[in-house]
């Protein structure tokens, strides 16, 4: 009832449990949030002040606009640049750079269609009205978007849409965390695991973290007092030799998670290699699309050839979304880049950490 989810933004629950973490702490502990709505939430709750001084906060690649790598951006403008094509988007990626600073909206601005949608199901829509063009649906997102995107193939396929063709840019969360975890620089003690992508994917895909390197991961909800619960749960899980992934989400997010949706997603993809913004290439992290739906695949139709290019000149999102600094580190942090302005996507995307390190301690 509203009543118990209420009590998930008590403060004088969060004031015991903020005492029971000082009381348990024993040493600093890095801690790192994969995803930009807990970015926001730690911001926005007021956490990150209150938070003791051994809680170190990283925040991670979570916010799939920011990992949006700048060779993809590109690929996203060669597309728009082509004679019959409607390119339809969620409206974050159109500010997105690429590596020469380059956007959608620049593209859109000299002539280029680009359609803003809010569900990928417009983007069929799109494609009856539009017979005589070509729809490429910009397909950017983690585990959560991707079943819903592979839905809509399926429809497409069943009712015979010639016209419309997805570019599958879609990231896998697992693979990008043993790479950051296994990453000396970066120090992680624990993540703090996102909610959305795990009521897709269930628990189990994260036990790595405990069994390989020893680091507890705690499946976590949006409001204070989740947050608090899912640090106080890392604390005690980072004194075991091997934790288990913690489930404190169990609310929204059950162990095996949602079986279906990962069956559609795997029915129209498979499992590639993916580039990130920031890490660059990680194997087994990517979605492509499997044979059978080859017909619907934007970089085969349009023979895209996505090789990794350089990274965008003074920005530094990817050694924030590595956690190996903080968005305030970045010389053009709140000078050159703002989010009306903003240089990298990080400041672009209202999840990105630059942006939220932008509104809730800078302004
Ligand atoms: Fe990139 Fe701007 Fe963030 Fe610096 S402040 S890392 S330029 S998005």
């Amino acid at each position: 009832s509203l009543d118990i989810l209420e009590k998930f933004k008590d403060p004088e629950i969060c004031k015991e449990l903020l005492d029971c973490l000082r009381a348990e702490l024993d040493g600093d502990i890095r801690f790192m949030e994969v995803c930009g709505t807990h970015t926001v939430a730690i911001f926005r709750s007021g956490l990150h002040s209150v938070l003791p001084d051994e809680v170190i906060h990283l925040s991670g690649p979570g916010c799939p606009v920011c990992v949006t790598h700048e060779s993809e951006v590109n690929a996203f403008l060669d597309l728009a640049g082509k004679e019959g094509v409607i390119i339809a988007t969620f409206g974050d990626l159109i500010k997105v750079p690429g590596d020469k600073g380059h956007c959608l909206k620049n593209a859109q601005a000299e002539g280029a269609k680009v359609e803003i949608i809010y569900s990928p199901f417009d983007s069929l829509e799109l494609a009856r009205k539009n017979p005589d063009k070509t729809i490429v649906f910009l397909g950017v997102g983690f585990e959560t978007t991707a079943p819903t995107i592979a839905a809509t193939v399926l429809m497409a396929k069943q009712e015979g849409l010639k016209n419309f063709k997805v570019l599958s840019f879609h990231k896998l969360v697992p693979p990008a965390l043993d790479v950051l975890i296994s990453d000396p620089e970066t120090k992680i003690d624990g993540f703090i695991l996102p909610g959305h992508v795990s009521t897709v994917i269930g628990v189990h895909p994260y036990d790595f973290i405990g069994e390989k390197y020893g680091k507890p991961a705690v499946v976590t909800g949006f409001d204070p007092v989740d947050i608090l619960q899912a640090l106080l749960h890392m604390v005690r899980a980072s004194k075991e030799e091997h934790p288990k992934t913690i489930n404190q989400y169990q609310r929204a997010v059950s162990e095996s998670g949602n079986v279906k949706a990962v069956e559609v997603m795997y029915q129209v993809f498979e499992t590639s290699d993916a580039l990130w913004r920031g890490i660059g290439m990680i194997p087994d992290s990517g979605l492509e699309f499997r044979e059978e739906f080859a017909e619907f695949d934007a970089k085969k139709v349009f023979d895209l050839d996505i090789g990794e290019c350089p990274p965008l000149p003074g920005c530094k999102c990817g050694d924030v979304l590595k956690g190996k600094m903080t968005p305030e580190q970045c010389p053009l942090f709140g000078k050159a880049c703002t989010p009306a302005k903003p240089i990298g996507p990080c400041m672009v995307s209202t999840e990105g950490s630059c942006a939220a390190y932008f509104k809730y301690k800078v302004d």
